[in-house]
């Protein structure tokens, strides 16, 4: 077991130190929580509409790079879905938006049908609209990982040591719409478990 000691934590950063780690166990824990961790994002837009200056592509990469919330216990990647891959209420969740110029379209004009999936900050703008300028569309959010693209990223994390005692001091902030703590048990837990399968397989071997 990894013994870990928070310092600071709040709904966006936390400070902790990890004992006993080598320096390439500090490597991978980093890894795990910047990549390994699934987050939420939208990954597919249907324009309905769209009278806005902005091409319809540079909209979609805007709202997918829009944290979302969601339950970690609910959802499943896509494709470790009972449905398959297929698409459903666990693996999938729909986004609407629909506003009439003049405005400012900002990521709290979504509505989601999970009221739980929403996006974690309300005043991301998206796109402005003049007069009489119409935008309507429909998003899809899954879960994925910053290993598949960057817009799923859970956290951003530095890391320093004592190298005498191999302690790790780490900062890790999120990206997502996880808190770190969520990330760093998330993380912790997948790193043991990567430890335990290695040791497995050490001693099957002997
Ligand atoms: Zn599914």
């Amino acid at each position: 077991m990894l013994k870990v000691k928070i310092f600071e934590k709040n709904d966006e950063k936390m400070k902790f130190m990890v004992s006993d780690l080598s320096l390439g166990m500090a490597g991978e824990l980093r890894r795990i929580m910047t990549s390994e961790i699934s987050t939420m994002a939208i990954e597919w837009v249907n324009f309905i509409k769209n009278d806005s200056l902005l091409w319809d592509e540079i909209v979609a990469h805007r709202l997918g790079l829009i944290p979302l919330t969601f339950d970690v216990q609910f959802y499943s990647l896509k494709k470790e879905c009972k449905c398959k891959d297929k698409g459903c209420a666990h693996c999938e969740v729909t986004l609407v938006l629909k506003k009439k110029g003049p405005c400012i379209v900002y990521s709290g004009d979504l509505k989601s049908t999970d009221k739980k999936v929403r996006p974690v900050y309300d005043k991301i703008p998206i796109v402005e609209l003049n007069e009489e300028q119409e935008i309507e569309l429909e998003a899809t959010a899954q879960l994925g990982t910053g290993r598949e693209h960057a817009k799923w990223q859970a956290s951003v994390v530095g890391y320093k040591t004592d190298e005498k005692k191999k302690d790790f001091t780490f900062n890790l902030e999120t990206a997502s719409g996880l808190k770190p703590e969520e990330i760093l048990t998330k993380s912790i837990e997948t790193l043991e478990n990567k430890l335990n399968e290695l040791s497995k397989r050490l001693s099957d071997s002997k």
